[in-house]
């Protein structure tokens, strides 16, 4: 399929699969395969090794990504854990500062008891990314744009120090998805995936995917992930595929509607600053006060106040006490994530109805205000 545009390729994953002509993929829940005889196959023996439907989901991820294999992991979380199997004791690894909270605690687990080693890099100087890179380093771990920052580094230009210094370049592509970014077109080794999120998009599924684009890391990759197991199971891949279908879609409206509120957000006396990469459905900004954060997450009756993004309803996170809580609170203030910081995914409903959403929650907090003093 690799001559189609993505939105062809995405709307028509599946399709063609089934040999009784079945326009959707099937969901194959067998666990084992029949074998004519020793050493005869049709190409799979056992689920956690294969499964029809999962390698529907992994074949067209890689083809959207641009890379060689995909893996469906069951989080990810588990994504990520199968990627930093590549890695062993003494290894350092340089990761962006501004990062998914989990992502930040699993990189401290794995400092703490497998003795991996870390060093975070802020996204601005890459004299100040080059000069993190050590004899031990074997990776630079980018996630783009920052979350919940929202900054977008230029990954082409990390490529050129990780091809230079022999590492991987692995990115999180989940806030942009390869409808807004192609991290393996501009050098990069691996794609992860929370899949859970844009992919899905229906706030129905914990999923996650990793594509590789460099044989010997795609042959171990395969290696672990029977191995360990963390695969995703057959109906949860069936639900990414069926979200997939209508990726482009969804994000053109995501972006649409974020635009839309960025611009009436910016006119918003209560609030200060509004962090937009100009690209995609995440929205995050800070109100002038801390105080105000609580009064606001309740004064909205359509955006829902819930930890996740990327699927069809709004949702907003508050990052200090929900997805970055395992931040030192220290360590973040000092990189920019206030307690007054709030982060939007932008769902699809109606622009009108999200921005007067937000706007009669804003006026309800200036009654509040008033009513105190
Ligand atoms: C949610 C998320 C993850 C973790 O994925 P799960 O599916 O929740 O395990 C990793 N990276 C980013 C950017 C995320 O938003």
């Amino acid at each position: 399929m690799t001559s189609y545009k993505t939105e062809t390729k995405l709307t028509q994953i599946g399709n063609g699969f089934d040999e009784l002509g079945a326009v959707n993929a099937p969901i194959y829940l067998s666990t084992a395969y029949r074998h004519e005889g020793i050493g005869i196959s049709k190409g799979y023996d056992y689920i956690r090794t294969g499964n029809p439907t999962r390698s529907i989901l992994e074949k067209a991820i890689a083809d959207v990504e641009g890379g060689q294999e995909g893996f469906a992991c069951s989080s990810g979380m588990s994504a990520i854990q199968l990627i930093f199997s590549l890695f062993s004791t003494g290894d350092h690894i340089i990761a962006s500062r501004d990062l998914y909270g989990g992502t930040f605690r699993f990189f401290d687990i794995l400092s703490k008891q497998y003795h991996l080693s870390f060093s975070y890099w802020d996204g601005e100087s890459l004299d100040e990314l080059t000069d993190l890179v050590c004899p031990e380093t074997k990776a630079i771990f980018i996630e783009t744009p920052t979350n919940p920052l929202m900054r977008e580094v230029d990954l082409s230009e990390i490529a050129k120090i990780t091809k230079k210094n022999d590492l991987l370049l692995i990115v999180d592509n989940t806030f942009y998805t390869p409808i807004l970014q192609r991290p393996i077109e501009q050098g990069a080794d691996i794609v992860v995936h929370s899949a859970t999120k844009y992919l899905s998009g229906h706030n129905d599924v914990l999923a996650g995917l990793v594509i590789s684009n460099q044989i010997k890391v795609t042959e171990k990759l395969r290696l672990y992930h029977n191995s360990c197991g963390g695969v995703l199971d057959p109906f949860d891949s069936w639900l990414v595929i069926r979200g997939l279908k209508t990726l482009a879609l969804r994000i053109r409206q995501h972006q649409e509607n974020a635009r839309k509120i960025v611009a009436y957000l910016k006119e918003q006396p209560l609030v200060t600053k509004v962090l937009y990469p100009g690209k995609g459905g995440m929205v995050s900004f800070e109100l002038t006060k801390q105080e105000n954060v609580e009064p606001f997450l309740k004064a909205l009756q359509l955006i829902t106040f819930a930890e996740s993004l990327g699927g069809v309803e709004s949702l907003i996170t508050y990052p200090a006490t929900q997805t970055h809580a395992d931040i030192p609170e220290q360590l973040r203030l000092k990189y920019g994530l206030s307690n007054s910081l709030l982060r939007l995914s932008t769902g699809i409903e109606h622009s009108d109805d999200l921005i007067s959403d937000l706007n009669q929650a804003f006026q309800s907090l200036k009654i509040g205000v008033g009513a105190h003093e």
